[in-house]
């Protein structure tokens, strides 16, 4: 299974003070952003790289220099936060917005905004979300970017969920799934337990009280997914 979880103790510090609920919105956006920094840093590891004869300032030498291009693509709007670390390590990378909803009918994420030209332009695609949850959003965009012509996608997330995880690799058995940590379960709200809470209010800091908050307010759209979710992975 194409699942990488971190080991590296920066990783697992710098997650913890990011977990935690009184890690204010600077300084979580900080984290969020090395740890980005880090997790990019490993889904990187395999990526091609052709010989390139060089001349150092003592004699000529064959390097190694990166082979595909390299597209970004932060799902909105949690993802954004992860878009500047990402492109410190790879200052060359095109960055794509795919913007989805999810449906309340059909409970299906529906795209409202996807601007990549018609041909490919890029050969790996790096989808960038820190909460990997339902993964109904990361399928959806993966799908886009397949029809697109990406050769190849590779999902960066902070925290993951049993659930999601799931979703993701039984729709996209190829992708590479990097996270900081694989969680318990999602909750009837659809978030990650023990997780963070909401990553985008977390960074944005856009918290509009205790009925935005995790635990409070079932909401009957969300939990229905979980639910069909949770009866999938008992299977
Ligand atoms: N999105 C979040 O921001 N947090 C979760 O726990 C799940 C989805």
């Amino acid at each position: 299974m194409p699942l990488h979880v971190s080991t590296h103790p920066l990783v697992a510090h710098k997650l913890a003070i990011l977990r935690d609920r009184t890690t204010e919105p600077k300084k979580f956006r900080e984290l969020v952003r090395e740890l980005t920094w880090l997790l990019g840093y490993e889904a990187m590891a395999d990526l091609a790289t052709r010989p390139e004869p060089i001349e150092t300032p003592l004699q000529q030498m064959t390097a190694a220099r990166l082979e595909p291009k390299v597209g970004l693509i932060p799902i909105l709007r949690a993802g954004l936060g992860m878009v500047d670390a990402m492109l410190e390590l790879l200052p060359t990378a095109e960055v794509w917005h795919i913007g989805l909803y999810r449906d309340e009918r059909t409970l299906k994420p529906v795209e409202y905004y996807n601007k990549l030209p018609d041909a490919a332009s890029v050969q790996v695609c790096l989808v960038l979300d820190p909460m990997l949850a339902t993964g109904g959003s990361a399928a959806a965009t993966i799908d886009i970017l397949k029809q697109w012509g990406a050769a190849r996608v590779k999902q960066v997330s902070l925290i993951a969920a049993p659930e999601g995880m799931a979703t993701l690799s039984a729709a996209h058995p190829d992708v590479d799934i990097h996270v900081a940590a694989m969680d318990s379960h999602l909750n009837e709200r659809g978030y990650i337990v023990p997780g963070l809470g909401d990553a985008g209010d977390r960074q944005f800091g856009t918290f509009a009280g205790p009925a935005s908050e995790p635990g409070h307010g079932p909401d009957e759209e969300t939990a229905e997914v979980v639910r069909r979710l949770q009866l999938n992975l008992g299977d």
